[in-house]
């Protein structure tokens, strides 16, 4: 195995009650065969207290989460990726945007098809959850975000 390397520091960015807090992750993983430490921060004080901007420059990467069933959540998304391409430099950031609650299907407000194409217009990956369902969606989202951030800690 591979010498520790820098702990990657992730921010989930999104609306109040999207479901931040159960986007429970184990905190080391093993990237590329290196043992890889995990920092994350839920945004949600930060917007109320207005150190979003300190938080954004902290962040190596960032998920930018709505819910699939709360429209204004998807534009707050929207705003987030707006924000973050505004604010990173040199122009490339690592995100993923990810649509929860995928479950509540009846109540849906936010199609597929919207989280996708608001995806390709940031050139991030997009995936559709339900973290309180399975574990495995927001696994996946994780996994494909830190692995990004730690090739960009390689470069
Ligand atoms: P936060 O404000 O973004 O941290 O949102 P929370 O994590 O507190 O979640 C808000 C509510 O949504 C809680 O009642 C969660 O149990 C619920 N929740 C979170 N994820 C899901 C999901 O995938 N499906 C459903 N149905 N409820 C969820
Ligand atoms: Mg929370």
């Amino acid at each position: 195995t591979a010498a520790a390397a820098e702990p990657i520091k992730v921010l989930v960015l999104g609306a109040p009650g999207v479901g931040k807090s159960d986007m429970r992750y184990t905190h080391s993983v093993t990237l590329d065969g290196a043992r890889t430490g995990v920092e994350i921060l839920d945004s949600c004080r930060c917007i109320a207290t207005g150190c979003l901007f300190d938080h954004l420059r902290w962040g190596d990467a960032f998920l930018v989460v709505y819910s699939v069933c709360e429209r204004s959540s998807f534009q707050a998304a929207r705003g987030f990726l707006e924000t973050l391409s505004q604010e990173k430099l040199p122009g490339y950031f690592t995100t993923v945007l990810l649509g929860n609650k995928r479950d509540i299907e009846h109540a849906r407000q936010v199609d597929t098809e919207d989280g996708h194409e608001l995806s390709l217009a940031y050139g991030c990956p997009f995936y559709e959850v339900s973290a309180a369902e399975s574990a495995t969606g927001v696994a996946l989202a994780f996994h494909t975000l830190l692995k990004e951030a730690r090739s960009l800690q390689l470069l």
